[in-house]
């Protein structure tokens, strides 16, 4: 079997275009939607994210304040800062780029955006109403990958396995919660699970979230499985790969999502809806 591609960049534009529409409406009554981006320090990678971001929000019709500090800045002054833009109204979203400098509890950072404006979702009063199914903000990654499954015709997920292998708080924790709510059966895999390969064979949807170049093979993909490739791992020769190896997994699943191209492009995407939702809603 040839697995169907899932085209996140395609997928991630017409999300955006849809954005765009929802921005421009809003705009129209006098209230621009506006994202605050804040960088502390000098990270290359994240520099190039909130380039990124950046670009996506002026493209989108939203007012994006991006702001840069040096990477000696001093916890209590970036979270001064924070208390500022929650009390400024004409500001929507707060995003703060992780990592930041060991100096700085990113925890505490996090946990001072006010939940209103949480639009990457990482404030335990999203990850609360998360994990209780109240309206809140979703963590990008996993709304990408819920709205991936959506869009290849599978909102609801009852009487499917879902593995989700990877576990960490802004991916594989979220998904999983969403998958739940999706009304699927749901197995999280991590780097303690005793036989791997034989929990991804029972997958109907396989989601990888590991940082592991190619981890995933086509002999633990189930014929026919939806393979949601969440990793983007760079390889010496300075390209990019997912955690899944892609030509034998497309050999034998249903559908697959490339790296690049695949979810990765869904993630801003999502930022920016959260963000235009935020202003829909404040
Ligand atoms: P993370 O915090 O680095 O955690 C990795 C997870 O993988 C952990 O739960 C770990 O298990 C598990 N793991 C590691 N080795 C394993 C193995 N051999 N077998 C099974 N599980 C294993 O993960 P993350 O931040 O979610 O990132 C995961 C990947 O997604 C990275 O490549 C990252 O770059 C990418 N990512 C992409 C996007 C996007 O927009 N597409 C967004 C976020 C992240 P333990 O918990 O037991 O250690």
């Amino acid at each position: 079997m040839t697995a169907r591609l899932i085209d996140g960049k395609a997928l991630a534009a017409s999300v955006r275009a849809e954005t765009a529409t929802r921005a421009a409406a809003l705009a129209a009554t006098g209230r621009q939607p506006a994202l605050a981006v804040i960088l502390v320090g000098e990270n290359a990678a994240s520099q190039v994210y909130v380039r990124n971001k950046v670009a996506a929000c002026e493209q989108a019709g939203i007012r994006s304040i991006h702001e840069t500090y040096p990477a000696a800045m001093r916890e209590g002054e970036l979270l001064a800062r924070i208390h500022a833009l929650n009390a400024d109204d004409s500001v929507h979203g707060i995003l703060v780029q992780l990592p930041l400098p060991a100096h700085i509890d990113a925890q505490r950072v996090i946990e001072a955006i006010s939940p209103r404006k949480d639009v990457d979702g990482f404030h335990v009063a999203s990850a609360g109403a998360l994990l209780v199914g109240r309206d809140g903000f979703r963590p990008c990654t996993p709304l990408g990958c819920m709205r991936m499954l959506e869009h290849i015709g599978m909102r609801s997920l009852r009487g499917l396995h879902a593995v989700v292998v990877g576990r960490s708080n802004i991916v594989g924790k979220p998904l999983a919660l969403m998958l739940l709510e999706a009304d699927a059966t749901v197995t999280i895999a991590h780097s303690g699970t005793p036989d791997l390969a034989a929990t991804c064979r029972g997958a109907d949807v396989l989601v990888a979230a590991v940082g592991r170049p190619r981890l995933i093979t086509g002999a633990m993909v189930k014929p026919g499985a939806v393979v949601l490739d969440v990793g983007i791992n760079r390889l010496p020769d300075g390209s990019l790969c997912g955690d899944v190896d892609f030509a034998s997994a497309s050999q034998v699943a249903g559908w697959i999502t490339p790296v690049p191209g695949g979810v990765g492009p869904m993630t801003i995407a999502m930022l920016l809806a959260n963000t235009v939702q935020a202003c829909e809603t404040a």
